[in-house]
């Protein structure tokens, strides 16, 4: 359960006129300020807990819960809202407070700073969940699905219907909607060819209904991330199949992801986005990289495509070790290597973008 008296010393160090250190007059007005910031915050996080209920609100929350990493500090305000209506109006919340918000799925392509992230996160994941099937003309089926399902349970729903085309997904450990703001992709499969439209929730609090190409889908990428918005359902068409086959080739897929990657260590996954024309991992490789370990950061000796964590590592180890086979490669192949990994919060050193 929340405790207010808690969240009243949430933002800053709680100072008041009146304390020993607030002699001179400017550092009176930085207690007045402080005093009604904590005020403030007090009501923001009074009227979040409204809109959200108690059970839903964690302070200082440890990110490194809630990524595939296992890397990252507190985040501020750390909120799962359990319907699209609550999310609505808690960045609605955040809007009136000034308070600046991120929306997470499953953590799975993140790297969060150690310093943690300021404001308020926002998780959907497992909750907002629901998939609706309807038969279309001939062999198609429309899925409709929550943001905040898994590949993995969408993939298995939709398997158990008998759909084909989304094998592909089931192996990626995200949610329906991070897998969409990512145009995640694997074994020659994509989101973007299936998807239909997505209903979005725009900064500014408006919902859209915006279609294939409206999502402006490439590689990684898509609308979702250039324009802040938030997925909250999607829909897709798939063809009908053959189960046993369907399922066949899922266990396939993932047998295949097993055998080639560090599934044993936390990761994000491909560290790189494919340069055009080359492998990422096959040039961090030759570049004789492949184990190259940086604190808690290694290159994994299983896939060099792959950072590790192999225990302890920090957000800046990761970080350091993303820039030392950045600078590798470019002075040893001429090749750029971009991030696929999303990094976000406050880092002790700076990034780049
Ligand atoms: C072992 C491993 C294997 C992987 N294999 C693959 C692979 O084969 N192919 C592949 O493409 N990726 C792969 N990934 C990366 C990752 O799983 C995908 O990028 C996935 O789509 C991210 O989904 P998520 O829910 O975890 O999103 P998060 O990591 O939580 O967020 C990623 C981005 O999406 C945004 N986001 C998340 N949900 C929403 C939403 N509802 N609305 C708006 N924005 C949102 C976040 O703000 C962030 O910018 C792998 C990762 C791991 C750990």
């Amino acid at each position: 359960m929340l405790s207010l008296d808690f969240a009243v010393n949430w933002i800053g160090t709680g100072v008041y006129p009146g304390d020993s250190n607030c002699y001179e007059t400017a550092k009176m007005q930085t207690c007045e300020n402080k005093r009604m910031e904590n005020a403030m915050t007090t009501e923001f996080i009074h009227e979040l807990t409204q809109i959200v209920g108690a059970n839903a609100i964690r302070l200082n929350e440890p990110m490194k819960n809630h990524t595939t990493f296992r890397i990252g500090g507190p985040a501020d305000v750390f909120v799962i809202p359990e319907s699209p209506k609550a999310l609505e109006r808690a960045v609605e919340c955040c809007k009136a407070y000034n308070i600046p918000w991120q929306i997470i799925g499953k953590g799975s392509n993140l790297l969060v700073g150690d310093k943690g992230i300021r404001g308020a996160v926002f998780r959907i994941c497992q909750t907002m969940d629901s998939v609706t099937f309807e038969p279309l003309k001939g062999e198609s089926v429309s899925v409709t699905a929550g943001a905040g399902i898994l590949l993995s349970q969408l993939a298995r729903r939709v398997a158990e219907e008998g759909l084909c085309g989304f094998e592909f997904a089931s192996g990626i450990p995200g949610t329906f909607g991070g897998a969409i703001t990512m145009n995640a992709g694997a074994y020659g499969g994509e989101m973007k060819p299936l998807i239909v439209y997505a209903k979005v929730l725009t900064p500014g609090g408006e919902i859209l209904t915006l279609n294939q190409c409206e999502l402006s889908m490439g590689y990684r990428t898509s609308i979702i991330q250039k324009k802040d918005l938030i997925v909250l359902e999607a829909a897709m068409v798939l063809r009908r199949g053959d189960k046993a086959e369907i399922l066949a080739q899922m266990a396939e897929l993932n047998g295949r992801r097993r055998e080639k990657q560090p599934l044993e260590y936390p990761s994000a996954g491909s560290t790189f986005k494919r340069p055009e024309g080359y492998f990422a991992g096959k040039l961090i490789q030759d570049a004789g990289l492949k184990g190259y370990q940086l604190g808690g950061a290694q290159i994994s000796e299983k896939h060099s495509g792959f950072v590790i964590n192999t225990g302890e590592a920090t957000a800046d180890d990761v970080l350091q070790l993303i820039r030392h086979v950045q600078a590798t490669v470019l002075e040893k192949f001429g090749v750029t290597l971009e991030p696929e990994v999303r990094m976000i919060g406050e880092f002790a050193t700076v990034l780049n973008d």
